[in-house]
């Protein structure tokens, strides 16, 4: 008997104890929830590249890249919105613009000197200072996804040519024929540039119309609502670009880059790019100076960079986006959670 009055005391004790302490728990898991929607920023930029200086587009044209781009914004919001890392919503904005041929990236990269599809791409998570880049790709379809695989998986960064096909071999990651990358408009431009480039395929005329064609780069830096910093850029690279030529794109803090303040993804003449160690220098000048984003990124613009070439589309860990160049034109794109939003192409 006094063993039952026992365990029935015992019942009640505990069960008191559980339903005291439910809310509290809830209350503590509400709260958290709360934390995560008010509080945070969300950020959002994106590129098709720096490679547009006529503003004669045909207008459907026009209106394709503008769809495209807005597309490729609605995915990144998407993500970022509902609470999504940055890490994803970069790679998901990069595959989308891999994937369109409109775009200078996976379908629809630009041709080699050679005439084929050598296609550069790097990823970098901001919290981390973790990194993927990969150079020389020809039968990796989205090579964004690939460089993100180097990052999470692999004790290396840097990945080139067959070494880096080989490395694609252990993975998953979806493969083409070289000649899928194909676009019959990339390919017109390709002769225009054979024409007009010297025999070695180096020199360049900036005021040549072949100059303007040549750059094209898809990219993306995102700032998701844990305050992670992240940025992505894929490319086929230059039109009639040399055998084994490697742009700025897979350099680590020179196309791509990004730490606890900024994320950074560039577009243009690579070669300038890399001289400039562009995207790195403009998270340090924030960090050495002080500088707001938009302000470090024009010091590069004007101070280090000629006219002409280049672009960049950024975003600061409190939530800030800059797309700035100093081309003609920039395909572009961004938002926040403090309501800026814009899609455009040339002012
Ligand atoms: N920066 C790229 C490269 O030089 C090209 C571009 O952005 O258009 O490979």
């Amino acid at each position: 008997m006094i063993r039952t009055i026992f365990i029935l005391f015992m019942m009640v004790v505990t069960a008191s104890i559980v339903a005291g302490s439910e809310p509290d728990e809830r209350e503590a898991a509400e709260a958290e929830a709360e934390a995560v929607t008010d509080n945070s920023e969300w950020a959002i930029a994106l590129h098709g590249g720096a490679g547009v200086n006529s503003r004669d587009l045909p207008e459907e044209t026009k209106q394709e890249y503008f769809d495209s781009l807005e597309e490729a914004l609605r995915i990144g919001e998407k993500i970022l919105k509902s609470g999504g890392e940055a890490l994803d919503a970069v790679e998901q904005v990069v595959i989308y613009l891999e994937d369109n041929p409109l775009f200078n990236a996976g379908k629809g990269s630009v041709f080699t000197y050679e005439g084929k599809h050598e296609l550069d791409a790097a990823i970098m998570d901001g919290s981390s200072l973790g990194a993927g880049a990969l150079t020389g790709l020809t039968t990796v379809r989205n090579p964004i996804t690939l460089a993100r695989h180097v990052m999470e998986n692999s004790r290396h960064i840097f990945f080139s040519g067959q070494g880096a096909e080989r490395y694609a071999d252990e993975t998953a990651v979806e493969r083409v024929e070289n000649d899928w990358f194909f676009t019959e408009r990339r390919y017109e431009q390709w002769k225009r540039a054979q024409q007009q480039d010297s025999s070695s395929g180096m020199i360049i005329d900036p005021e040549s119309e072949s100059y303007t064609f040549r750059y094209g780069t898809v990219g993306a830096a995102a700032l998701d609502r844990e305050g992670n910093l992240a940025a992505g850029t894929s490319t086929g690279g230059m039109t009639n670009k040399m055998y084994g030529r490697v742009g700025d794109v897979p350099i680590i803090g020179a196309g791509t880059y990004a730490n606890d303040l900024a994320a950074i993804s560039a577009t243009g003449w690579g070669e300038q790019i890399m001289r400039n160690v562009s995207a790195h220098t403009i998270a340090s000048y924030m960090e050495f100076t002080g500088s707001s984003l938009d302000d470090s990124i024009e010091f590069l613009l004007i101070e280090r960079l000629d006219p002409g070439d280049a672009g960049f589309i950024a975003v600061d860990r409190d939530g800030n986006v800059s797309l700035k160049m100093n081309t003609e034109g920039m395909f572009r794109a961004g938002s926040n959670a403090a309501g800026f939003r814009e899609v455009a192409i040339w002012d």
